[in-house]
This record gives C-alpha cells, sequence and structure tokens, in this order.
C-alpha cells in the first residue's frame, strides 16, 4: 500500500486506525487537524488564522490548508506511502492532493470511508471532549455543525475518488481492532 486516504465524518475514529496503519503499512501519517492543533498550540500565525474556524466547526479556507499540506507532502518525498487523516475535507483539497501527488510521489490507492450513524458520532466526540481538551468536542451544536459542514462539502469527496474506482466503505461501529481488521482485509485485496 503506498498513499491513502482515510475517511469518514469527524469522530468515526480516523485518527486512532491512522496511528495503526501507519505502522502496519509503514506509511507517514499526516494528519491536518493535528497539524491546525499544533500551530495553535504554538500560537503560531498559521494557528492564529486556523482557530476561529475550528472552534466553530467550520472548515479552515481551503488555501491556507492545501499550502500547509503541501509543504509537508513535499518534505516528505522519500517515505515508503502516505496515510492521510482529515484531507481532503472538499474537492478542491481532492484535486490540490491529486496534482501535488503526480508531482512529487505516486497517487492515491485507495479511500477508505469509516462509515458511523450520526447519532453514535454525537455521542462518541461528547464522551471523547471529557478528556481531549478540544473544544469544538465540548458542545453539541457545534459537533452536529461539523456533521453538517461534513455532510455537505466532504461527501462529495467519496464520490470524486468513487468515479475513479478506488474509494471503499468499511463498517466503523465495533472495537477499534475489529475495525483495524476490517479495514486490513479491503486494503490488502487491492
Ligand atoms: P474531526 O474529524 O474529529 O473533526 P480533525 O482533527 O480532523 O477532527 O479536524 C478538526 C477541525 O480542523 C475541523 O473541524 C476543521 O475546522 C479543521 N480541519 C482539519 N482538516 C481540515 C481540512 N482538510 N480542511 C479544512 N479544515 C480542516
Amino acid at each position: 500500500m503506498k498513499n491513502m486516504i482515510l475517511f469518514g465524518p469527524p469522530g468515526s475514529g480516523k485518527g486512532t486506525q491512522a496511528v495503526k496503519l501507519a505502522e502496519h503499512y509503514n506509511l507517514l501519517h499526516l494528519s491536518t487537524g493535528d497539524m491546525f492543533r499544533y500551530e495553535i498550540k504554538n500560537n503560531t500565525p498559521l494557528g492564529q488564522r486556523a482557530k476561529s474556524y475550528m472552534d466553530k466547526g467550520e472548515l479552515v479556507p481551503d488555501e491556507i490548508t492545501i499550502e500547509m499540506l503541501k509543504e509537508r507532502v513535499e518534505r516528505a518525498k522519500d517515505v515508503n506511502g502516505i496515510i492521510f487523516d482529515g484531507f481532503p475535507r472538499t474537492v478542491a483539497q481532492a484535486e490540490a492532493l491529486d496534482q501535488m501527488l503526480e508531482e512529487i510521489s505516486g497517487p492515491i490507492k485507495a479511500l477508505l470511508l469509516l462509515d458511523v450513524p450520526d447519532e453514535e458520532i454525537v455521542k462518541r466526540i461528547l464522551l471523547r471532549g471529557e478528556t481531549s481538551g478540544r473544544k469544538d468536542d465540548l458542545d453539541e451544536e457545534i459537533i452536529r455543525n461539523r456533521i453538517e459542514v461534513f455532510n455537505r462539502e466532504t461527501t462529495p469527496v467519496y464520490d470524486y475518488y468513487d468515479q475513479k474506482n478506488i474509494a471503499f466503505k468499511v463498517d466503523g461501529v465495533g472495537s477499534v481492532d475489529e475495525i483495524f481488521r476490517r479495514i486490513c482485509r479491503t486494503l490488502d485485496q487491492l
């Protein structure tokens, strides 16, 4: 497996599974959410720009996100492959990703959607909010906005890769290990 996207609504378990997959397949894990939180923690100009969007559960504008990601991908040209977590979240980001990978390394081999129902997501994120220290995990209204943004702006990314016949759905409800095995089974069949 070379480059792949782990896809799914907020709270679907992308971060947890991405760490395990990165280790199993020897991939570099790139999470735009983690990158933004790091920038915010260090109070950088980029962090300051991203914060207001993240706190409301809105997407950070494409040009900011794409530029940040591109810089990280360029730095990673010697790795075995990359697992993208939380990116792309818009079709414009998907197009930009395809273009930068063409210039830098191989194409995306697969997009894996972790399928989790909305109500389960709200429950999971509220629970995570008790310990994550993330402002966007504490308020049910912000969580519902994130789900709405996902359904409106991010779902078309699935169709974008489905048209290339490289989008796959995996049931995202179950134990962490069960879901991990489901993902590996799907990837190993490619
Ligand atoms: P989750 O998927 O659980 O919401 P993330 O850490 O992936 O958590 O994202 C948190 C927030 O960071 C998003 O709600 C959004 O504001 C911002 N963000 C992360 N990735 C992107 C992206 N690719 N494009 C725009 N905004 C992003």
